[in-house]
């Protein structure tokens, strides 16, 4: 019986030759994604530079995750980098000023960050700064968002937009703040609260400014699509907006209104919805304008500015255009609807929230170990005294070949199938059983790669490398740090952040920290073909060097809608600006602690530590537990309250 020769076999490393930084930047597509922002440098580690700008200050990734670890910051690790967020608002700025400019548009722009993207009080501030120059202005989508706002708005007759459900004392707290300085412009999302804002404009006697969002018939795209069309939770309908404009005229309140809205959801894919919008937004700018609202002066053409999550430029995670396009459209489409109908161009007003943050924040983390158990090496060879069904095994081993691929993948399964039934039944035992998977992976391995050979093996290899791919432990939570990926199914970027000369060779799969099955990545960006994958290539993981992975493009929504599952918290956060001769930390916010996670769910750090001395006491008096060991049960029970949610020590 001739033993099939081990090279076919074997899935060992590949040779490092042949491999290059270039061709890891190739294979995870951050070139594409990266925005100039994230690139592969020469020593194979992720590169950033935050300006975007191939000449700005940069700095390597890996040796930035080691020097803060050498300070004591964990894995894993938010890192934000707020020039990355000067850079986008400048950005969306320079779009629209080269637009208005190219289309002689009279009226002047004025972004405002809708601050439910992410409510960090570092980055709003950093946003404010960064915005000064440009007159940036503030969103609130609710009563708690609009006190934050009012707090950090620096900025001298600044726009702060009031969004989202409002009760009265929303809307005196809106009207007290125009005192402040600042332009704050009340939005009417519902009906209702047209009378709201007449009644405490009075009590107060302080004249409002007054916006009215619209609801279009047109219906955004992607992800996010319930936001728009008739059915959408906010707007008036073309009814209410009649009769609106009536209860305004009553009570002489008509020149207050300044502005219309509308938002016709996140992350718009295609260029084409956003138009068609427009379209219909403006038109409802001009007839408003001519109902006798002759101040109006600001339109607000909301969110939606997409971010190229995967770089394909097709999928509902990317855009079919970029940043400068969706300016010339908005400026083209007011110009030539207000032009034909003669009225004066308004201020654009974005609320853009994801196109300028999502970019500034990387989460780094490590891999805590792999399930490779099922190497690919055969098991010792069945005999005769075995049961047949793993004579079969070993006999579909060694006769696979080129010609008789098909058949014996058909037996493969079959005999699966069979040596399952057969120890439910009783018949195999547990060890004929671990014998007989084993020999299935070796099977598989070998027919993996014989069909790669050949020019029709494709539906082989795509059956049985889900099977065969490797899980990769990673110390996060999904829930904590990419909730839209579990979800909405967003894709984010994710590669190695070192080790990029070297060939990755192993596929798999990403799990996190928690028990729930969900806790895992496992669709990824397929750069060669443009759609999605249930692998990703890494590098197999070498003993006492720790593994790194980040995700990229984290910090939009991600952080404010991570949850506590399984009691994991924040990660510990750094904001880091990159220098000419290195960088700088600004700011380390810590993660969570065990007791403070623990306290969202009312337990006591104290009574939790009573409760075990006590049972520890009583131990003692039984003489089950000694003194000793009491002092010790104690002590890490402790240190484990005042300790990090993750995973410590990568190095082990
Ligand atoms: C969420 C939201 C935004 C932000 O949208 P992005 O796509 O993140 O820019 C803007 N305006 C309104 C009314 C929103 O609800």
């Amino acid at each position: 019986m001739e033993h099939p020769s081990p090279e076919l076999v074997q899935t060992g490393p590949a040779s490092p030759t042949g491999w290059s930084a270039d061709k890891s930047s190739e294979m995870y597509g951050i070139n594409n994604w990266g925005h100039g922002y994230f690139r592969v440098n020469q020593n194979g580690n992720v590169h950033v530079t935050p300006c975007g700008k191939s000449t700005g200050p940069s700095v390597d990734l890996l040796e930035l995750t080691q020097d803060l670890m050498d300070r004591g910051i964990r894995v894993p690790i938010m890192i934000r980098f707020p020039d990355i967020l000067k850079a986008r608002v400048d950005l969306i700025n320079n779009c629209f000023s080269k637009a208005i400019t190219e289309h002689n548009y009279k009226g002047q722009y004025t972004g405002v960050y809708p601050i439910k993207v992410n409510q960090q009080r570092h980055l709003v501030e950093e946003l404010v700064k960064h915005g000064q120059g440009h007159r940036m202005g503030l969103e609130a989508g609710s009563k708690p968002e609009l006190l934050v706002v009012l707090a950090l708005m620096k900025t001298q007759d600044a726009v702060i937009i009031c969004n989202g459900f409002k009760d009265s004392e929303y809307i005196e707290t809106a009207l007290l703040s125009q005192k402040l300085g600042r332009h704050t412009i009340i939005v009417v999302d519902r009906f209702e609260e047209i009378h709201l804002i007449v009644e405490a404009s009075k009590k107060l006697g302080i004249r409002p400014n007054i916006g009215f969002r619209v609801k279009l018939n047109t219906q955004g795209a992607g992800k996010w699509i319930d936001s728009s069309g008739a059915r959408s939770k906010f707007g008036l309908t073309t009814v209410e907006l009649v009769e609106g404009l009536e209860i305004l005229k009553s009570h002489n309140m008509l020149e207050c209104l300044e502005l219309i809205h509308f938002h016709i959801g996140s992350q718009i894919p295609i260029i084409q919805n956003i138009k068609s919008s427009l379209k219909e937004g403006v038109r409802f700018f001009t007839e408003v304008y001519k109902q006798g609202a002759t101040n109006l002066k600001f339109i607000d053409v909301g969110g939606g500015l997409g971010v190229d999550y995967d770089g394909t430029g097709t999928s509902d995670s990317s855009t079919n255009y970029s940043a400068q396009e969706y300016a010339n459209d908005v400026v083209s489409a007011l110009q030539t609807l207000c032009d034909e109908k003669g009225v004066p161009h308004p201020n654009i007003v974005t609320e853009s929230g994801r196109f300028l943050t999502a970019h500034h924040s990387i989460l780094v983390f490590n891999v805590t170990g792999t399930n490779d158990l099922l190497r690919h090496e055969p098991p010792r060879p069945a005999t005769k005294t075995d049961h047949p069904l793993l004579q079969d095994l070993q006999y579909i081993y060694e006769k696979l070949n080129p010609s008789n691929i098909n058949e014996c993948f058909n037996d493969l399964q079959q005999s699966k199938q069979e040596t399952l039934q057969l120890f439910t039944y009783g018949v195999l035992g547990l060890q004929q059983r671990a014998w007989a998977e084993s020999m299935y992976f070796a099977i598989a391995t070998k027919m993996i790669k014989l069909a790669k050979t050949l020019e029709d093996g494709e539906g082989i290899v795509e059956q049985l490398s889900d099977e065969l791919c490797d899980t990769y432990f990673c110390n996060f939570s999904v829930f904590q740090s990419i909730p839209d990926s579990w979800a909405v199914g967003q894709l984010f970027p994710v590669m190695p952040i070192h080790r990029l000369n070297e060939r990755p060779v192993v596929q798999a799969t990403l799990a996190d920290l928690t028990c729930d099955s969900d806790g895992k990545l496992e669709k990824f960006i397929d750069t060669e073909t443009g759609k999605t994958k249930k692998t990703m290539q890494v590098h197999e993981i070498k003993k006492s060097e720790p593994y790194f992975l980040g995700v990229f493009l984290t910090g939009a929504y991600q952080e404010i809608l991570g949850d506590l599952h399984n009691l994991f918290g924040d990660t510990d956060a750094v904001h880091v600006s990159v220098t000419a001769s290195g960088y700088t930390l600004d700011h380390y916010v810590p993660g969570d602690t065990v007791t403070e996670v623990l306290s969202y769910v009312q337990y006591r750090h104290h009574s939790m530590v009573e409760s075990i001395r006590q049972a520890a006491e009583e131990a003692i008096q039984r003489g089950s537990l000694s003194k000793q060991e009491a002092k010790l049960l104690i002590k890490f029970y402790e240190e484990g309250l005042s300790g990090y949610t993750y995973l410590e020590d990568p190095e082990q």
